[in-house]
């Protein structure tokens, strides 16, 4: 049989090793897992009970409206319930909407590096991808802005970018926004945005009167911590969502995830204390890293990528010996580097012991 042609060339996603898997192959009690910016400090404890209570009659199909969420998600926003689309996590909101907009002789433009799957589904839509380099980690929106032509359908927009950590403030945002043609669509990633702290980010939602092209993505698989049930949400205006929802599987979301975002999304202040635990921990970090002379881009995530005299590759193997697992720069497109999710403050200074360890070795020539 013969797939696409778009798909020579391309590969299915490869995790990364399971923490038991590591486990196993290097005789460790514990690993800590470090690599996918997941929350260290689990989900709202309210989530459990609700899933138990809900954990019934799986022969019936999920409410395919999302009808709880949506409204309560809709009501705190002050947006039409129309406005909003689920997913199954917010990779496949990207997906809908590589789906709807992208066509064979369009292309997408997007930072590079950044978040890797809207090159993968523009590609599978035949779409070319106009990548541009990212400026000390943050986007050169005016780059992005120049690289738009008339076959431009959809431009990305990461904020805070993975996997650098960098936001787009907001005087950027209008901006740009501002000078994007309207028949191009904007799509603002903010997987991360609960951990932002910056003065000067966006209200991204409350542009979408105004820039009707505007997308915005949010998720529950990181500051909520329900990575595991996928689930994830577009918010934009009505007639895109329209759209959106006409690529979207009719029960695409689970029942559990439905219950689960609901109730976590309702316990505002487990989002709070998270984010301030993380944050806490993140600024120790950095903290550490000046102390060791490590230099990394400026993050307002719950993640830090550090900037390193080695390959990320040669860290990765250090730490993974030594019971962590983080993302090596190599594999994200910034080669000597690292990205580290933050964890809890015990697993951080056990990680700085050894990161300091891997570089007084480097100094010696032993690694
Ligand atoms: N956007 C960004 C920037 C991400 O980092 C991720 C997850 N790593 C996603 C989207 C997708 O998240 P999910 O599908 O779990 O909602």
């Amino acid at each position: 049989m013969k797939a696409k042609s778009v798909f020579n060339g391309m590969s299915a996603y490869k995790p990364g090793k399971q923490i038991e898997e590591v486990k196993r192959e290097l005789g460790l009690d514990r690993i800590i897992k470090l690599a996918s910016n997941e929350n260290p400090f689990g989900y709202s404890s309210k989530v459990d009970q609700v899933v138990k209570d809900s954990a019934n009659h799986f022969e019936l199909y999920p409410d395919g409206y999302a009808t709880a969420i949506r409204e309560e998600i809709s009501q705190d926003l002050n947006i039409d319930g129309d406005q909003l689309v689920f997913g199954c996590g917010s990779d496949e909101v990207i997906d809908f909407i590589c789906r709807s907009y992208l066509d064979e002789g369009d292309n997408t433009i997007m930072a590079t590096p950044t978040f890797p799957q809207y090159k993968h589904n523009a590609i599978i839509q035949g779409a070319t991808s106009k990548e541009i380099p990212l400026i000390n980690g943050y986007h050169d929106l005016q780059g992005m802005l120049d690289a738009i032509d008339e076959n431009t359908r959809v431009v990305w927009l990461c904020s805070p970018n993975n996997p650098t950590g960098c936001i787009i403030n907001q005087p950027s945002l209008e901006t740009f926004l501002e000078a994007c043609p309207r028949d191009v669509m904007v799509v603002m990633d903010e997987a991360y945005v609960e951990y932002i702290s910056a003065d000067d980010a966006p209200d991204s939602l409350s542009y979408i009167k105004e820039y009707p092209n505007l997308v915005v993505l949010r998720t529950f698989s990181k500051a909520y911590g329900l990575a595991g049930l996928r689930i994830g949400f577009g918010v934009c205006d009505m007639t895109v969502a329209n759209i959106l929802n006409i690529a979207r599987g009719p029960f695409n979301t689970t029942k559990l995830a439905q219950f689960a975002a609901l109730e976590a999304y309702r316990d505002q202040t487990f989002i709070t204390e998270t984010v301030k635990t993380t944050n806490r921990n993140k600024f120790e970090f950095m903290e550490f890293l000046d102390r060791m002379d490590l230099d990394y881009y400026d993050s307002e995530t719950n993640f830090v990528l550090v900037k390193l005299p080695v390959s990320g590759d040669s860290m990765f193997d250090y730490l993974l010996k030594n019971g962590f697992i983080v993302r090596s720069g190599e594999a994200l497109g910034i080669p000597n580097s690292v990205r580290i999710t933050i964890g809890k403050k015990d697993d951080m200074l056990l990680l700085e012991a050894h990161i300091k360890t891997f570089l007084r070795a480097l100094e010696d020539d032993t690694v």
